[in-house]
């Protein structure tokens, strides 16, 4: 029988219960110990501070079904959503963790062994990658688990830099770090994409399942390393990227919780084509969206919330194109909360309030799309490559598409945009301001690309007004 998304997460846990490990509850998507990290992007950051010391837990093995988000911040895969096979926004680790206690040869070992014997993927269809330089990962998993040397892969420095590599991890510029080895699942050579380490590893043949980090050094300011009296593991695996080999498909967005919801998609916007890329946008929009509320982050023009507008608005944007001139989105809301609710109940309790956060973040959003739009659209009617930075940052400015918004639809049609241009009309804006003397600059949080910008109170009051 086909494991279901409910089973895949009990079996690890299970699995890694019966190893001595404790099951932790996930951590909200907004991390409570780390006010430089924008969401909670793997299972770690909840334990972050027993690694580097501060923080003592009553055990030393902990597992975990983490929801994570990967928009905005250090780790953005939101311009990846709708173009490969594998990323989301928001996504569930699972993991395990070793605080001082059990090392490489149990943790390569238990997830050979879970994945193998437990979920029974097939052995010649998985490959690892090890740090160059860690000959005792390369070891256990070729001598004493026994993967054929053509299928364990050593990956050197290849970020440009000694230690900067795939498979070297590292907190921050100094502290915890050490090499990781990942499991990677061979989908078959119908699809393109080349093994970790070629030229075309990013292609959706190959796909990482499972990164298993071995906290081992300590990193210098100087960047010289030395070893951790207690080393540690830390190891992550995409709940959707399992399910898939699982459930027999390739992709993420084919299995059961994305088919739901796609056929949800699809359902309200009446596109007919199930493998329409919107509808994947859309499907994996709602969810990020949703949890975002759930955990209290509501759209907003800094920070976390602008963050959650670029996520709502991107969805927005590709209900349009399907020909949807009115709200729609919401309305997934209940089918993520029958997907979803049984697991996250905080969740199913805040269904009501969702709905009504994400409903008029859509009506603001669709008094001013269609102009915009008519707007990008006319800039590139004369066959322009490029959409002008002007007119970029007037949509920003005046018409509510964030940045990544106009990216993304130029991004379709094969064209750029000048975001140099863009962040050059910004300045100039707050210029004026400035010299208008009623401008006061915001530093906002963590913020990375110009799109993310705060945009300070002037523009603020005027979106008001408009948007
Ligand atoms: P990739 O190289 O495919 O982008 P990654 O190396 O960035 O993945 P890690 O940071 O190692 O991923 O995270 C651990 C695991 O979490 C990955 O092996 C993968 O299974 C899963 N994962 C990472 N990013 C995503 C995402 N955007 N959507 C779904 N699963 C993800
Ligand atoms: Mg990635
Ligand atoms: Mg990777
Ligand atoms: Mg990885």
């Amino acid at each position: 029988p086909v494991a279901s998304v409910a089973e895949i997460r009990k079996t690890f846990l299970d699995f890694f219960a019966a190893k001595g490990h404790t099951v932790v509850a996930s951590s909200p998507l907004v991390p409570g110990n780390d006010p430089t990290l924008m969401f909670t992007n793997s299972g770690m950051v909840q334990f972050k501070d027993v690694f580097l010391g501060s923080d003592k837990r009553s055990y030393v093995r902990a597992a975990s079904v983490q929801a994570c988000l990967r928009a905005g911040g250090k780790h953005n895969d939101l311009e990846n959503v709708g173009y490969t096979a594998r990323h989301h926004t928001f996504f569930e680790m699972l993991g395990n963790w070793s605080f001082g206690d059990y090392f490489k040869r149990e943790s390569l070992k238990w997830a050979w062994e879970l994945l193998t014997e437990v979920y029974g993927l097939p052995k010649e269809r998985l490959l690892a990658t090890v740090y160059a330089e860690d000959d005792e990962a390369y070891d256990i998993w070729t001598k004493e688990i026994g993967l054929p040397a053509d299928r364990v892969i050593r990956i050197g420095d290849n970020k440009g830099g000694r230690y900067k590599s795939d498979n070297f991890w590292m907190m921050a510029d100094t502290g915890p770090c050490g090499p990781c080895s990942e499991i990677f699942y061979d989908h078959g050579d119908h699809i393109p994409g080349g093994p970790p380490g070629s030229p075309d590893e990013d292609g959706d043949r190959f796909i990482e399942i499972w990164n298993n980090v071995f906290m081992q050094f300590e990193m210098a300011e100087d960047g010289s390393v030395s070893p951790l009296p207690a080393p540690c593991v830390d190891t992550g695996m995409g709940l959707e990227r399992l399910a898939a080999i699982l459930q027999g498909v390739h992709s993420n967005y084919e299995i059961d919780i994305f088919d739901a919801l796609i056929k949800a998609a699809a359902r309200e916007t009446g596109c007919t084509d199930l493998h329409n890329p919107s509808l994947r946008v859309i499907a994996d929009h709602v969810r990020a969206t949703s949890f975002l509320v759930s955990d209290g982050v509501l759209p907003s023009n800094e920070g976390r919330g602008y963050v959650q507008r670029r996520i709502v608005r991107r969805a927005i944007r590709h209900g349009y194109k399907l020909g949807q001139k009115t709200p729609f989105f919401h309305k997934l809301v209940p089918d993520l909360v029958a997907l979803m609710g049984e697991a996250y109940p905080s969740l199913a309790n805040q269904a009501q309030r969702i709905t009504e956060v994400l409903k008029a973040e859509e009506e603001r959003f669709y008094e001013t799309l269609e102009n915009g739009m008519q707007i990008l659209d006319a800039a590139l009617a004369d066959g322009a490559q490029v959409l002008p930075g002007e007119v970029a940052f007037k949509l920003h400015d005046t018409y509510g598409f964030p940045l990544d918004l106009s990216n993304d639809v130029c991004r379709e049609r094969g064209l750029g945009v000048d975001e140099a241009g863009f962040a050059a009309a910004m300045e100039r804006q707050k210029a004026q301001a400035r010299a208008a003397g009623k401008f006061k600059m915001d530093k906002a949080l963590d913020y990375s690309g110009a799109g993310n910008e705060f945009v300070g109170y002037e523009q603020l009051q005027q979106q008001a007004k408009v948007v």
